[in-house]
């Protein structure tokens, strides 16, 4: 039984090494180097990181695929992908863990205007009153924050943002319960939120029914100077909209982590606007460590006949 880990990413030996250091067991082969004359009916599970488009298709007997990231979209994308094996995506603490961190800080830095005094600084500026009329300074529990998903990271970065204090909604498929979350769901259930949501955070999985959420219909049903925090897809976002919104004021900010192309291009319009905070796919990451913890676990599982957490519902593909 055959382990492939097929990933093109820099970090390849990394996760090698950790995989053979918490499985010593596992026959663990990194592609390209190590599967050259294995035949491609022994291996029984991928881990892959964005692999290249027919790779997979090319393994006959695969019990699971298993992904080193928490969106699936790099795998069901690939046109010929077989779907003869089941896909788990990653659920981890770490990776959890930094979502909260960065989506916390985001939410703050919308709410406390950070990026819009690191604008004034630079033209030497001193407007204390961006922040609001001296005295009535708005505190984040004035502030109502929207999350567009609420899975495992959507609902952990809700519960966070309550706990800081925040007024907290949240939108999945289906109907949620989580304390001290306005959770809603279906199209009513997002015009409903939308429009009481100040700072909108979209941490949807990229699917055909959510590509281009983020448009043009959805920035005129919030409120007059919302932030936008996209940290789910680039695929999420229609950028000539956002480019509008802001333009017009219609929202006031944005912070974008993900891309229609990554790395942004050198051109982009993103790059240079006043009103847009880029950062390069960085709000988390899958952690070594735990990362691997789960991938064996996930084996595990598989080959005591059991279902490990996170399998994706290929009808729903997330
Ligand atoms: P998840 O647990 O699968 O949660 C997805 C959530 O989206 C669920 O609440 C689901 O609703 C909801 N959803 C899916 N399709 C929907 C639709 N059509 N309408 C309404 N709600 C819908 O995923 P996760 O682990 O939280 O990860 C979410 C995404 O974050 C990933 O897919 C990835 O794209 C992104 N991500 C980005 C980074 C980064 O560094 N920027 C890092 C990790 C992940 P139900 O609960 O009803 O199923």
């Amino acid at each position: 039984m055959k382990v492939i880990l097929m990933s093109r990413a820099d970090s390849a030996a990394t996760w090698a090494e950790e995989l053979r250091r918490q499985a010593p067991d596992l026959d663990l082969r990194v592609w390209p180097d190590e599967t050259e004359g294995v035949d491609p009916a022994e291996a029984a599970y991928v881990i892959a990181a964005k692999p290249p488009p027919g790779e997979i298709a090319k393994l006959p007997n695969l019990k699971a695929v298993l992904s080193l990231w928490a969106g699936v979209d790099h795998i069901t994308g690939d046109p010929d992908y077989p779907r003869h094996a089941p896909i788990v995506r990653m659920v981890e603490e770490g990776l959890t863990r930094g979502m909260r961190e960065f989506v916390l800080a985001q939410c703050l830095n919308a709410h406390l205007k950070t990026y819009e005094f690191v604008q004034q600084q630079r033209q030497q500026l001193w407007r204390p009153e961006i922040r609001g009329r001296h005295g009535t300074e708005p505190l984040v529990s004035d502030a109502r924050v929207g999350i567009l998903g609420l899975g495992v990271l959507g609902s952990d970065c809700a519960r966070a943002l309550t706990a800081v204090g925040f007024r907290v909604a949240g939108w999945a498929r289906r109907e949620k319960r989580i304390e001290g979350v306005d959770c809603r769901c279906g199209p009513d259930g997002l015009q409903a939120m939308l429009a009481q949501t100040d700072i909108l955070v979209n941490l949807l999985p990229r699917t055909p029914e959510t590509e281009d959420i983020l448009n043009a219909d959805l920035f005129a049903a919030l409120p007059d100077g919302a932030y936008l925090i996209n940290v789910g897809r680039g695929e999420h976002l229609v950028e000539e909209d956002l480019l509008h919104a802001l333009d017009t004021g219609r929202l006031a900010g944005a912070a974008l982590d993900v891309f229609r192309e990554e790395p942004l291009p050198g051109k982009h319009p993103f790059w240079t606007h006043p009103k847009v905070t880029v950062t390069p796919h960085v709000a988390s990451i899958t952690r070594v460590r735990t990362g691997v913890e789960r991938l064996v676990a996930a084996i595990a599982a598989f080959e005591r006949g059991e279902t490990p957490p996170g399998v994706v519902d290929p009808s729903a593909g997330y």
